[in-house]
């Protein structure tokens, strides 16, 4: 089994504080913000960057499809 990967150095900046945070993350989509609720991905606290790995990356993939997907649908209905 994949384990998620482990970052201690900030890629941008670095430093070595950034660490795994969990909160609820928003996106935006044509103008439009979605969120991903109690998503984990690493945060700068220096610098504030923001590192996705892959299983976070997926599910900001899933939630901004099923935001796309919903909003052709409400368009297709109207
Ligand atoms: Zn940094």
């Amino acid at each position: 089994m994949e384990k998620s990967i482990q970052i201690k150095i900030c890629p941008t900046c670095g430093g070595g504080k950034i660490k795994k945070v969990r909160r609820n993350w928003s996106g935006r989509f044509q103008g439009q913000s979605y969120s991903v609720p109690s998503l984990e991905f690493h945060e700068c606290s220096e610098c504030g960057e923001k590192v996705y790995d892959r299983e976070a990356m997926r599910r900001i993939e899933e939630e901004s499809s099923a935001f796309i997907k919903s909003r052709k649908q409400k368009h297709a209905m109207a």
